[in-house]
């Protein structure tokens, strides 16, 4: 059974150990041996959090100290696995030093967890079913929904439970002192429970390294939320990552203020503005076409039952549409457009009341590379064809 160092000593960054056992892990990635040590600093991957990372050192009199890497913590039975890249003679004393950085982030993100998920339960009544860690995110899933002001008021009292700098504790509790306590739990526990008490916040059993006092959350962002399972999923940032994510929204803020020469609190006037402006453009260009084709279609002489445009510069699918239907129902032939060039493609539409568009269709498919295809009255997609090459195999098939 490993000694968890890291249920006593969450601050500790290394430790030292005595290698027990280390066996070929029979695993394809970069790990290839699996290391058992008699005490660790590791905390393995459990209750939805990611492991610890980090070094072991052989401590060798010689000079020769070849550095292994933890890349992987699993907990089997009553043993911690470290996943290592490299093999250690067992018996042997080793260091091991635990990747810091990520550590106090996942004792951050976890503690910040607790706080919600006390919040939620005391103030709510609604109990924490789901929880997962990684490295890029963070969730908490609860067994009913909340409202938007319910979630504006709980980062609030969460982040005031910062501010209040409230004592972190675990232990283990005897069965008598633990039958006595209301303690939130997924699971039913009896033996071995650790619980874990944010004064004033929360108590709940828990086997994970924590903060010592909420203050080092920093500060509690919830990012996110959306209903899950009949109830919620929440998405929180804390400390590091919050303030992470801060620079990065104030970034992006101060970028579109130089866009928009508006300061970063009064951004959404500009841009939606520029929204209208858009809608408006667009609508007036969709005149402009309408009016556009009306033009060339009157300039085709009106006994010619079949009819080809050729508009490489207008990319507008419903004038197109609107305008082809109208001049289907006059000449009953063919009526065609080509249209929105790029390179070498061009979309296409052919629309024709007495006649099946589809069979206009095959024959296109026939000439040129086409993807495409429609109903009886209107066929529609792209081809690769230049523009000559369009006219001729137009002017061949349907001049009339
Ligand atoms: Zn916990």
């Amino acid at each position: 059974m490993t000694v968890k160092l890291y249920d006593l000593k969450p601050y500790d960054r290394t430790f030292k150990a005595t290698v027990q056992t280390c066996t070929n892990a029979g695993r394809s990635d970069a790990v290839l041996f699996a290391v058992t040590l008699d005490q660790t600093l590791f905390f393995p991957e459990e209750g939805g959090q990611s492991c610890d990372t980090g070094l072991l050192t052989p401590q060798l009199s010689n000079a020769n100290k070849p550095t292994i890497s933890v890349i992987d913590v699993q907990l089997k039975g009553d043993e911690i696995v470290h996943y290592c890249d490299r093999p250690i003679e067992p018996g042997s004393a080793v260091t091991g030093k635990i990747d810091w950085a990520h550590r106090f982030d996942n004792m951050q993100q976890h503690t910040g967890e607790h706080i919600i998920s006390g919040l939620v339960n005391k103030h709510f009544g609604f109990n924490n079913v789901g929880f997962h860690l990684s490295n890029e995110t963070v969730t908490m899933d609860y067994d009913h929904e909340l409202t938007p002001e319910q979630i504006n008021r709980l980062e609030i009292l969460a982040n005031e439970a910062i501010w209040n700098n409230c004592p972190v504790t675990a232990w283990y509790p005897s069965p008598d002192e633990l039958a006595s306590l209301h303690y939130r739990s997924k699971i039913d526990l009896d033996a071995g429970v650790r619980l874990v008490r944010i004064d004033g916040v929360d108590l709940c059993a828990c086997c994970a390294p924590h903060v010592s006092t909420t203050a080092q959350v920093g500060l509690l962002k919830i990012t996110d939320y959306r209903r899950y399972k009949g109830g919620m999923r929440l998405w929180i940032k804390c400390g590091g990552r919050a303030l992470a994510d801060y620079r990065m929204l104030h970034d992006q803020a101060g970028a579109l203020s130089e866009e928009f020469s508006s300061p970063r609190d009064a951004l959404v006037e500009p841009v939606q503005k520029i929204k209208q402006d858009l809608e408006s453009a667009k609508a007036e260009l969709a005149k402009a076409h309408a009016s556009l084709l009306q033009n060339r279609i009157k300039s085709i002489p009106d006994d010619k039952p079949h009819v080809i445009l050729l508009e490489p510069e207008i990319d507008d699918t419903k004038a197109l549409r609107d305008a082809l239907n109208e001049l289907a129902e006059k000449r009953g032939g063919y009526c065609a457009a080509f249209y929105g060039r790029q390179d070498q493609t061009w979309r296409y539409l052919c629309a024709g009341t007495g006649s099946d568009c589809r069979i206009w269709n095959e024959e296109l498919k026939k000439a040129f590379p086409v993807r495409g295809g429609g109903r009886e009255g209107m066929v529609q997609g792209s081809v690769e064809a230049d523009e000559a090459a369009l006219s001729a195999w137009f002017a061949t098939l349907y001049t009339s």
